[in-house]
């Protein structure tokens, strides 16, 4: 390996300390109740017998046990959805039926947040404060806006040319796999089955083995909400053994996936080997964020803050490649310098943390080694860098100047705290810069300057674009990936159509001698 270069001036110590109650971390926030596998309508043991542990990313100790599911499981719940789609009442009553359950649903959500926030936080190592204004409302929200589309799915009625007419079926797609990250567990969980739910598909969910515990505790919801045995089936278990079991399933109808750009190859790979069900795929990002000269510069420091450090940079489109005009480039670097000392790191259970730690020591020891890339590379250390407290997977924000296009910090989707400032000239050149990825999520311009704005957001090739802001996620606006980053669309009505299946019915319009 190569020695890092010199790389001018020293990184300034980090100010920060680790935040924690008077003796260390919080302990055993809230009983955990389920941790079996949820498979029409009952919390059940695995054929095998088989248990993984979950940790806490705050010390490292296991949280619990939980049930892990393989083939023989898939199989099962496969199983279950299977005649719960092709008998069972689920896809056959009033979507104004489904709506009301699903309102019911979101209803108990509310009810039960409190217990969802902390095991949330503790399965994932979430900031609670954060969990309680996003992760918990964006759920019961994304809930509650497709429960509203289940009685609003038509199709049309076509004219045709005089001698027939017809019409289009709507019709759930069926039997659906759906495979959850770990960064956000919950309002993934939502996004995916909501859509699916209310267009009355049938589902096998696989949550990330990281953070199995919330989608089990909202299984149990969902019997009392009223959805029926076999609808929704959850399946805690590796993605090499169930989550490759349900992409290659032969009666699945559907995947749809969220995670890393690499297993969504092997997800696509998995439907393209079996029965060549429809995928869709959100995957990685590396999205610019793109400050221009005449932009409030403290405004510019704030949302750049939120861009990369938001849920400890474990975001797809975290906005890690910060380009600043050459005008405020130096006046930049140096207040991101001053907000980033501020940023609160800690115990994730405390009031006023906003920073907790990383979800396990893959991710730790894979962003440490970014960072070593960064000062290898020739980039510039600003601030941060290094791990913080003896335990648990604490990253300082760490901010890297004088990156280059083709570093791998610059290229690279680190998943961690880590940005990189870029310095540019004019609109032009940003534009090609901005679009020097294999990603496409997200990207943001922050201008004064409609017609900039306007410019680069038509220029640059990702599925959401930013004006003036960063990362802000509606139910109806579509979100999804260009290029590496993904397949399809979710929210608003795309993500109703990645349930659905278009029939064209045709009959004709008068008796025919030959029809
Ligand atoms: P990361 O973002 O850490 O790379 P992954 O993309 O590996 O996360 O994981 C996201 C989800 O995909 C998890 O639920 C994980 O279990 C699942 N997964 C991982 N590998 C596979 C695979 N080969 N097939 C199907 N699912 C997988």
């Amino acid at each position: 390996m190569a020695s890092p270069k010199s790389n001018g001036p020293e990184a300034e110590a980090g100010p920060w300390k680790l935040v924690m109650e008077n003796d260390g971390p919080i302990k055993s926030p809230i009983k955990v109740k389920y941790t079996k596998l949820f498979i029409n309508g009952e919390f059940v043991d695995s054929v095998s017998g088989k248990t993984f542990e979950t940790f806490d990313p705050r010390t490292e100790e296991v949280i619990t046990s939980v049930s892990e599911a393989t083939k023989e499981d898939v199989d099962l719940a496969v199983k279950a959805a299977r005649a719960a789609f092709d008998h069972g009442p689920w896809p056959r009553m009033p979507g104004s039926e489904r709506g009301r359950i699903l309102n019911k649903f979101a209803d108990l959500i509310q009810q039960h947040s409190e217990e969802l926030a902390l095991l949330e936080t503790w399965d994932g190592g979430k900031p609670l404060d954060l969990v309680k204004v996003i992760d918990l409302p964006k759920s019961i929200s994304v809930l509650q806006y497709y429960a509203g589309y289940a009685d609003k799915i038509h199709g049309m009625t076509l004219k045709m040319n005089g001698a027939y007419q017809g019409y289009t079926l709507q019709e759930p797609i069926g039997v659906c796999g759906q495979i959850i990250p770990w960064n956000f567990p919950l309002i993934m969980l939502f996004t995916k089955i909501a859509p699916a739910l209310a267009c009355g598909c049938t589902l096998v969910v696989k949550p990330a083995e990281l953070t199995p515990l919330t989608a089990l505790y909202c299984a149990h919801l969902s019997v009392e909400a009223g959805i029926p045995p076999g609808v929704l089936n959850v399946l805690p278990g590796f993605g090499a053994i169930a989550g490759a079991a349900i992409s290659s399933h032969m009666d699945i109808d559907k995947i749809a996936f969220t995670g890393s750009t690499q297993v969504g190859r092997l997800i696509m790979e998995g439907a393209a080997k079996s029965n060549l069900k429809d995928v869709t795929l959100e995957l990685g990002g590396k999205s610019p964020l793109i400050i221009m000269d005449d932009f409030d510069i403290d405004k510019a420091v704030e949302i750049a803050t939120v861009a990369t450090f938001t849920n400890m940079g474990q975001v797809c489109i975290a906005g890690t490649r910060v380009f600043v005009q050459g005008g405020i480039y130096d006046k930049f670097v140096k207040k991101i310098r001053e907000r980033a000392k501020k940023i609160v790191i800690g115990d994730p259970f405390k009031g006023g943390v906003q920073h907790g730690p990383q979800i396990n020591k893959i991710q730790f020891d894979k962003i440490l080694k970014y960072i070593q890339y960064g000062k290898i590379d020739g980039a510039n250390l600003l601030i941060g860098g290094h791990s913080l407290g003896g335990k648990g997977f604490y990253i300082e924000p760490t901010i890297f100047i004088g990156v280059e296009d083709n570093m791998r910090i610059s290229q690279e989707e680190i998943f961690g705290p880590v940005m990189s400032i870029l310095k540019f000239k004019t609109i032009e050149e940003v534009i090609e810069r901005g679009n020097k990825t294999i990603y496409g999520l997200g990207a943001g311009v922050l201008t004064k300057n409609i017609n900039v704005a306007n410019r680069v957001a038509r220029s640059l090739r990702a599925g959401t674009m930013w004006i003036n802001t960063y990362l802000i996620i509606e139910n109806d606006a579509p979100f999804g990936g260009y290029k590496m980053s993904g397949i399809g669309r979710e929210y608003g009505p795309y993500g109703l159509q990645n349930y659905l299946q278009v029939k064209s019915v045709i009959t004709p319009l008068h008796e025919s001698p030959w029809l």
